[in-house]
């Protein structure tokens, strides 16, 4: 089934050659994906606010429309409006405004970013609902340690590199650095980030997760209690299996 572009936002319109094109250096296949370039953002996560005081701006997400019913909040209005297409859609990518707002190369590393949480998502459709569980885990708010999240930054700066070339997002990254202080660990992370290594994602997730089994519990009970989640996750099965991909999608089940 064919992907889409929606454009809200006049700046990435002009921008459609250029997602294009990482769409085909990432051999991104026909599976009614919607790309949704938004006008608004979606700010202030109240859940990030409360636990670490800093106020956080969700620049872009992937979203499995197919198995997902739980949707990141707050929930921008203009997707409200579009909510009949968007749930005929199976996989969302939202781009915020802000970040359609700003430079090519920033907007090009967004969106290469998400669409490596498809291709994750295509090859083991339950990848990001047990990698979730790493969330409020370990990482914090250094998302980049996350296997999931690792893997789309590596992408990112390989597709980057790529278009704009070594020299280009180099200097993104040096000035990205200077923005702020969590910026300045999160960038330099960035980097020194290897393009070139292979990167087993499904093996690194396992591992997080079975390194801190009965937190990993503690965590599934707490959001399985808030009703925060559709799944039930077999932590158990899912260390005790010797081949990790098998080992998450047999752990899986919806609630
Ligand atoms: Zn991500």
């Amino acid at each position: 089934m064919e992907n889409s572009r929606i454009y809200k936002n006049k700046n990435a319109s002009k921008n459609d050659t250029l997602f294009c094109q990482i769409e085909k250096l990432l051999d991104i296949p026909p599976v009614k994906l919607v790309s949704f370039f938004a006008s608004q953002d979606n700010n202030n996560r109240p859940d990030w606010k409360d636990k670490y005081d800093v106020k956080y701006d969700l620049q872009g997400f992937y979203l499995n429309r197919k198995i997902e019913s739980i949707i990141p909040n707050p929930w921008p209005e203009e997707i409200e409006a579009e909510i009949r297409s968007i749930s005929a859609s199976e996989h969302f990518v939202w781009i915020s405004n802000a970040i359609c707002n700003s430079s090519d190369i920033y907007m090009a590393w967004l969106y290469a970013h998400e669409l490596q949480h498809l291709l994750q998502v295509l090859k083991n459709k339950y990848i990001l609902i047990v990698s979730s569980l790493l969330d409020y885990a370990k990482y914090e708010i250094h998302e980049v340690d996350k296997p999931t999240e690792i893997e789309s930054e590596i992408t990112a700066k390989r597709i980057v590199t790529e278009i704009f070339g070594k020299y280009e997002c180099e200097s993104f990254l040096k000035n990205m650095k200077k923005t702020s202080r969590y910026n300045s660990i999160r960038y330099d992370k960035l980097l020194k980030l290897s393009v070139d290594s292979e990167f087993n994602v499904v093996k690194a997730v396992q591992k997080d997760i079975c390194a801190n089994k009965s937190h990993m519990k503690y965590i599934q009970k707490l959001w399985v209690d808030n009703e925060l989640t559709d799944w039930d996750i077999d932590i158990d099965n899912l260390c005790n299996c010797q081949d990790p991909h098998r080992g998450i999608i047999s752990s899986v089940k919806k609630r």
